[in-house]
């Protein structure tokens, strides 16, 4: 990531309609056996040949190959039963079905090695490839085993250390982990949210991020926020901790949120991959709203540290919308690098 503001979307993008019912989450596949397989490698195939048209410098899989940024990574591990299910209570924002840990978490075999594999050998430029975090992980889940959130975070974060080591290996340049849970849990943010989040990622030669959001346009994520007040601050809670960590990139939401963007202050010496992109409206951001967002933002980062990105996933936008905004996100960009190039020389 060499370039002045290398842009870098956080994960998700709409999958082809050949591939997975559109515009929704936990999208039934459409094709199965080796068809799917393919099916999975050509969409992947397609977002890389996207994100560099539309001019990003870091590129990702946009999970193509996974239905869902949790379920997916823990459906290959042992020791979670998805037959027997328990009605919890998820980010304490929505009921749902969950699967139930029935005895001690491991990782078999890799999980989406062999896919980082397929996405490094599609390019030349940095790739970055999105985990779970630890305590999102546990938050989706019943525990019959453990029965202690902390001590299921950290075997969950052994395990995670595993695949980013292999991940590494394969070529991935960063590794993030996505912990929406730490914008709800903010004592256990603090009493091991961050220690759990550093063995995930101890020992790592890739940069390291975590992502930290409101969450993805979905109807309970958007009634939640309506309730959230006028400023939102739960970065005030987890950033001074991160700072103090040994992660690299810290990501968050930025455009149209209520997130006060002094915030980022509180991660000063953090690279900071910051939204510019909203991903719950279907309106496509105008180049100079984008660099807007991001000028702003340059009063409490430097521009060395500035990774301008997208506030969430896009998986569940349409297509066309989801492209757009990549191309938003890159003009803005632009239009920002240009006046600091400009007014540095
Ligand atoms: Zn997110």
């Amino acid at each position: 990531m060499s370039a002045l503001l290398p842009t870098a979307i956080v994960g998700s993008l709409p999958k082809p309609s050949w591939l997975a019912q559109p515009e929704t989450l936990w999208a039934p596949w459409r094709l199965e056996g080796e068809a799917l397989a393919e099916g999975k490698r050509d969409a992947l195939r397609a977002v890389v040949l996207e994100q560099q048209r539309r001019g990003l410098d870091v590129v990702c899989d946009g999970e193509q190959t996974r239905q869902h940024f949790v379920t997916t990574f823990i459906e290959h591990l042992s020791g979670v039963d998805f037959e027997q299910r328990e009605t919890v209570r998820i980010r304490d924002r929505y009921d749902a079905s969950v699967p139930t840990v029935v005895g001690a978490v491991s990782r078999e075999r890799p999980v989406f090695v062999d896919d980082a594999a397929f996405l490094r050998s599609q390019t030349d430029q940095p790739v970055k490839w999105a985990l779970p975090g630890p305590m999102t992980m546990v938050d989706t889940l019943y525990d019959r085993h453990y029965r202690s959130r902390e001590q299921l975070a950290l075997e969950f974060a052994t395990i995670l250390n595993q695949e980013a080591r292999e991940l590494e290996a394969a070529g991935v340049d960063v590794i993030q982990f996505d912990e929406p849970a730490f914008t709800v849990f903010h004592d256990e943010v603090r009493d091991w949210g961050v220690a759990a989040l550093e063995r995930a990622a101890q020992g790592l030669r890739a940069q390291t991020a975590v992502h930290i959001c409101y969450g993805y346009g979905i109807k309970a994520n958007t009634d939640w926020k309506a309730t959230l007040g006028p400023e939102w601050r739960q970065y005030e809670n987890s950033f001074p901790l991160l700072q103090r960590s040994s992660i690299d990139i810290v990501s968050l939401e930025g455009h149209h949120s209520h997130v006060p963007l002094e915030l980022i202050e509180l991660v000063r010496g953090k690279k900071v991959m910051l939204g510019a992109i909203d991903v719950a409206s279907e309106r496509v951001e105008t180049p100079d709203e984008v660099a807007d967002t991001l000028r702003s933002a340059l009063a409490f980062v430097d521009a060395d540290h500035l990774i301008p990105s997208t506030n969430c996933g896009m998986a569940p936008l349409p297509r066309s919308v989801a492209q757009d905004k990549l191309s938003a996100l890159v003009a803005g960009t632009a239009l920002l690098r240009e006046e600091l190039t400009s007014t540095s020389r």
